[in-house]
């Protein structure tokens, strides 16, 4: 294919989105850890697309100065290619960390993860996924261009190539004009979009965002929000995005999976079949409502575990 034509990814909507389903616009997967049966309906859908991420048993207990740390046990978690997974839970109970296992910056102490079909470690060579960070991480004195141009410089493209894809990712952000522009001359919005783009600018089928608009404001971030659903609407990415804000894991994600602290677990998954077209107004609607409440449920149950 011609490098990096995220936009011809376009995917058949009802395999990605999932079926409508009757009785009620969530439907609720149990813990997969606890319940076979959701095991095997996790695995029957996901027949339909390959998985993009397979977490099984995960645990990893952290080695400190003061004593060790069990940051997350027993962790089983399927995300599919082209899924949109919200991880949302208390601070310190392990979103980092999992999405860190994905990416292959943690080692899990026991259980095993598969990060599209091969070990996390050999997708982080094939650089399967772009991370992206809660502060957008730009070299201040490079250019908004050439700090989208830098992963492509370190992968050996050429000038030519590095400059198209510059140019098309900064665009599909919202950023065309910018190119020239240094980090400090944009507003912290603007400087989180162009380190999506530098992210996007070779193509990795994942995106990995820790939460990446928990700094911001929040008109800025409602805003962003709603590009980041129109770009993965276009591209077809599995994104998994980590956020403390249950309105944003809501509004943005296919499934919203809640964590507990100490150590982390996944308590519950909650599949969401809001429409896929989706704009800011839908937060207003008794269904988001309500999925603002069983979320909320889920974090009580989770705190109330280890107390
Ligand atoms: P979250 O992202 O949900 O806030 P983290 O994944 O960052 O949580 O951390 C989970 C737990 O692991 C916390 O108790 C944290 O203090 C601990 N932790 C994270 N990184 C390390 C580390 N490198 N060494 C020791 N403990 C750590
Ligand atoms: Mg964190």
């Amino acid at each position: 294919m011609g490098v990096g034509m995220p936009l011809s990814t376009h995917r058949d909507e009802s395999s990605v989105a999932g079926p409508p389903r009757s009785g009620g616009l969530f439907r609720v997967v149990k813990p997969m850890h606890m319940a076979a049966s959701a095991v095997s309906e996790t695995r029957v859908s996901s027949a339909v697309r390959p998985l993009a991420v397979d977490v099984r048993d995960v645990s990893l207990t952290y080695e400190a100065a003061d004593g060790e740390v069990a940051a997350l046990s027993g962790v089983n978690l399927a995300i599919a290619e082209g899924e949109f997974v919200s991880f949302i839970g208390p601070s310190g109970c392990g979103k980092t960390t999992l999405l860190r296992l994905i990416a292959d910056l943690e080692q899990p102490s026991a259980g095993a993860l598969l990060v599209n079909g091969m070990s996390a470690g050999q997708a982080r060579l094939t650089r399967a996924y772009g991370y992206i960070f809660q502060a957008p991480a730009l070299y201040p004195w490079r250019t908004i261009e050439k700090n989208v141009m830098l992963p492509l410089e370190v992968m050996g493209y050429s000038h030519r190539e590095r400059r198209e894809r510059a140019t098309r990712y900064l665009a599909l952000v919202n950023l065309s004009g910018f190119e020239r522009k240094f980090p400090w001359q944009l507003s912290g919005g603007m400087q989180q979009r162009a380190s999506i783009a530098r992210a996007l600018s070779f193509d990795p089928a994942l995106l990995l965002m820790d939460e990446p608009f928990g700094a911001l404001d929040e008109i800025v971030r409602d805003h962003l929000n709603e590009q980041l659903l129109r770009l993965w609407d276009k591209t077809g990415k599995t994104v998994i995005f980590v956020t403390h804000s249950i309105p944003e894991a809501i509004f943005l994600s296919t499934r919203i999976v809640v964590m507990s602290p100490r150590p982390g677990r996944i308590i519950d998954v909650i599949e969401c079949d809001l429409p896929r077209e989706r704009t800011l107004e839908i937060r207003e609607t008794a269904q988001f409502v309500r999925n603002a409440q069983r979320v909320r449920m889920g974090l009580r149950s989770g705190h109330s575990y280890d107390e």
